[in-house]
């Protein structure tokens, strides 16, 4: 889960990382009063609330001179749609007088196998530019859990990049409580970008990017509470609300995968990528297929426009497959699985009275055994598809 800038800011707070809390804004009726009740001083900076970074450049944060200008700018932005995500929240923050930008960030590195620290003193938001052009004003540390922060590793970044020593104290006991945080609460990831030297030479956080490991959420009451206000995937949504996990895959796949467990539904998706098709979302059914609960789920996948396959593949000993077959035929029997088709793969109990329920169905339901078998079926409906849209051999 990737929180917003000022919920980042307020687990900062909690660290003692310094971060300006500033007030959060999300209606243009009540700005002009919630900005002055705040007593910030003024020039201030009016930033856009969306998890997705790179605001800056894309009109998401402006500054204000006046009073007036905040609420009249406040409401141009609410409803701002920013690469994809609209704006319902603002941050209204003062505006610091700073002399650098630099860039820091922990986050968990699989092929370090630990938590990596990465810095630069050329920071902001041109990092990207940094990293192509000016790579060796970044470095990467890997920081080993079982000895935390040593000192070392901050020579180390500063030797590396040049950065100017005299905030060296400051940059460690930064990082210290960044790491803290990074391990409490589970996360991916935790930026700074900027993390800005102000006019007095203390080392202060900008922005904020935190990103919290979504199996962690049940023991992070404070970070679920956050959940409201983040702009999450309807379909994934309405997938937990029902005790499923639906799994946004490529955006430009055509396939939706569904199965009762992740293993498979990674073997699923691997041998269909093999192909060299595309899954658009997989969805994991979790245990006890009743009917209801398959039409329910197909009924989820079909709400994605882009998908017009659906596979799915239950290996259960005693799942009860007419079960499943009932529920996929109740599912394509609805307007909304109209041009759609399904195939199915079932292991378990009453196999062959289900294949006999889709038979006599007349459904555009194909049953196929194990999954090559299925994702061949798959492949040469994706075939047919082509060839009748005239695209046969891209
Ligand atoms: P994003 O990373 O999404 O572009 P940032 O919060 O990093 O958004 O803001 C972009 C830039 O705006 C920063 O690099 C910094 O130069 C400037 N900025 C942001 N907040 C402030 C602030 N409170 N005071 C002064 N400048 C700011
Ligand atoms: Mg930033």
């Amino acid at each position: 889960m990737k929180l917003l800038e000022y919920q980042a800011k307020e687990l900062f707070g909690k660290y003692g990382i310094p971060a300006q809390k500033g007030v959060v804004v999300d209606s243009a009726n009540g700005a002009a009063q919630k900005i002055s009740a705040a007593n910030l001083k003024f020039p201030v900076v009016v930033k856009a609330q969306v998890q997705i970074g790179g605001r800056g450049k894309a009109g998401g944060v402006r500054f204000a001179d006046t009073p007036d200008e905040a609420a009249k700018l406040c409401g141009e932005m609410l409803g701002m749609n920013i690469r994809g995500l609209v704006t319902k929240q603002l941050l209204v923050v003062e505006k610091k007088d700073i002399t650098r930008e630099w860039y820091l960030s922990i986050m968990l590195d699989r092929y370090s196998k630990s938590p990596l620290l990465i810095f630069s003193p050329v920071g902001g938001m041109d990092i990207e530019e940094t990293a192509r052009t000016n790579a060796d004003k970044i470095v990467k540390v890997p920081i080993d859990p079982l000895r935390g922060v040593e000192d070392y590793i901050i020579t180390y970044a500063f030797d590396k990049t040049g950065a100017d020593k005299q905030y060296r104290d400051q940059l460690k006991a930064m990082v210290e409580k960044l790491y803290r945080m990074f391990f409490d609460y589970y996360t991916m990831l935790v930026e700074i970008n900027p993390l800005a030297i102000d006019d007095q030479g203390s080392l202060i956080a900008l922005d904020g990017k935190v990103e919290v490991d979504d199996n962690a959420l049940s023991l992070l009451p404070d970070i679920t509470a956050f959940r409201g206000s983040l702009q999450e995937d309807p379909q994934v949504i309405e997938a937990r609300n029902v005790n499923f996990l639906f799994i946004p895959v490529e955006e430009e796949g055509t396939i939706g995968v569904m199965s009762n467990g992740s293993g498979m539904l990674m073997s699923c998706i691997d041998l269909i990528s093999q192909k060299k098709m595309s899954v658009h979302a997989a969805l994991d059914l979790g245990g006890g297929a009743t009917a209801e609960r398959i039409a329910e789920a197909v009924r989820i996948m079909l709400s994605r426009p882009k998908i017009d396959t659906v596979f799915i593949c239950i290996f259960g000993g005693i799942t009860r497959c007419d079960e499943v077959a009932k529920g996929a035929c109740l599912a394509m029997q609805k307007a909304e699985a109209a041009g759609k088709h399904l195939i199915l793969r079932m292991e378990g109990t009453n196999k062959e009275a289900a294949a006999k329920i889709v038979a006599s169905s007349g459904l555009p339901i194909t049953v196929a055994e194990g999954i090559p078998n299925s994702v061949e079926a798959i492949y040469r409906l994706n075939q047919q598809k082509l060839s009748s849209s005239g695209k046969q051999g891209a």
